[in-house]
């Protein structure tokens, strides 16, 4: 089976997490700060918060800007229930705004009209969380603007998207969010096993972000109440936390993997570039690249008629294809909250006739050939 996405590990990957197996620490040493450092480089941000996974990330972030009851948080439905999931933590309301037809993105016409409404009812939203599908960047300038004008607050959800840039500086950098999340899951670019990071230019936001990861405990005076304290020993709970701790054998393996991020997003673009030229002719749509982005290409994700047809011989000819996304509001659990097929029809059109065909750092061209083939074969042109 060739699979739709698939992890890179070299020697040095291995020999990293051997060595912090051998080392005193597993969790809580240095290899955490080092794996930050070079996520808030690569993105030059000011500031990268590891944790267990990017959904962690999505938690915190929502929380270090005190998103809660009463609030709204809104995202897209063409995406991971992560991204919905994580405003229900918060016990905020969340609600969808729909996609763009050309990028499967969200819609900035779609949210300034959404916006307008929201004001007169007053129901605009604390949060929202835009995400950068396949690995292209959404439209931050336009919709880090409508932020601005409601006085919104922006996570972008970059959870497929490290190694991208736009308007040609790297995601990560928010220059049109408060915080920008990824995803080090092994289907994406860059792997940790589980693993996220939130990066923030905002020393208030990371500040808040650290404690939430670990129980709300701190041992900086910096964060501390200024109460006494008994002793040099002493720690302080100074709010409500979790356990979201990246340890330090995921944080090595990150390490070594992000010294690769380069070629990484260079090899799935030489990849898509040749799936553009011998899919040139074949009756199926392809993903739309932007002039404003470089993708990080997590994705590959195809327009084809006959879906059901297509999917199902693929996977008999050993193609490993799936679907992103099926819409977040019209998973059962989004239904019993009020939501319907019809909602999000932008979305709901795309989601019809979507499939993501393999894209990897080891796909070879033989392998991408096969691909090729069997697609010609499934949709029997
Ligand atoms: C993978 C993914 C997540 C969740 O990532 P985890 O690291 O598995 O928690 C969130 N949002 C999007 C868009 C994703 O693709």
């Amino acid at each position: 089976m060739i699979p739709y996405g698939r992890q890179e590990i070299s020697d040095a990957d291995v020999e990293a997490v051997l060595t912090v197996l051998r080392s005193d620490f597993l969790t809580q040493g240095p290899s955490v700060p080092a794996f930050e450092k070079s996520v808030a480089t690569a993105c030059s941000a000011a500031h990268a918060v590891a944790v267990n996974s990017a959904t962690s990330a999505l938690h915190i972030a929502c929380m270090a800007l005190d998103l809660g009851p009463g609030d709204w948080l809104w995202t897209v439905p063409n995406t991971f229930v992560a991204s919905a999931n994580v405003g229900l933590y918060c016990g905020a309301d969340v609600s969808f705004v729909d996609v763009d037809p050309q990028t499967y993105m969200m819609c900035p016409d779609a949210l300034a009209e959404k916006l307008e409404i929201a004001e007169k009812a007053g129901t605009l939203p604390k949060v929202l969380i835009p995400v950068h599908f396949a690995g292209q960047s959404a439209a931050m300038d336009r919709i880090g603007a409508l932020a601005q004008q409601y006085g919104i607050r922006v996570i972008e959800d970059a959870s497929h998207a490290i190694g991208a840039s736009y308007l040609g500086a790297p995601v990560g950098n928010c220059a049109f969010s408060d915080i920008t999340v990824f995803s080090f899951h092994p289907v994406k670019i860059v792997t940790t096993a589980e693993g996220g990071v939130a990066t923030t230019q905002d020393a208030e936001l990371a500040r808040k972000m650290e404690l939430f990861r670990s129980h709300g405990v701190t041992r900086d005076p910096a964060s501390m109440t200024g109460e006494p304290l008994d002793g040099p020993w002493a720690y302080e709970q100074v709010t409500l936390g979790y356990n979201y701790r990246m340890t330090e054998l995921q944080a090595a393996l990150g390490v070594t993997q992000m010294t690769r991020l380069e070629e990484f997003v260079e090899r799935r673009n030489i990849l898509a570039r040749r799936y553009e030229t011998l899919l040139a002719q074949v009756p199926v749509t392809l993903p739309f690249q932007s002039r404003d982005s470089y993708s990080a290409l997590h994705l590959y994700p195809i327009q084809v008629a006959n879906r059901a047809e297509v999917f199902e011989r693929l996977r008999a000819a050993g193609i490993g294809v799936n679907v992103h996304y099926i819409p977040v509001h019209t998973q059962p659990f989004w239904r019993a909250r009020g939501f319907d097929w019809g909602d999000y029809p932008v979305a709901e059109n795309y989601y019809k006739n979507a499939i993501s065909i393999p894209l990897y750092f080891g796909l070879s061209f033989d392998e991408q050939d096969q691909v090729v083939a069997s697609l010609l074969e499934a949709i029997d042109v």
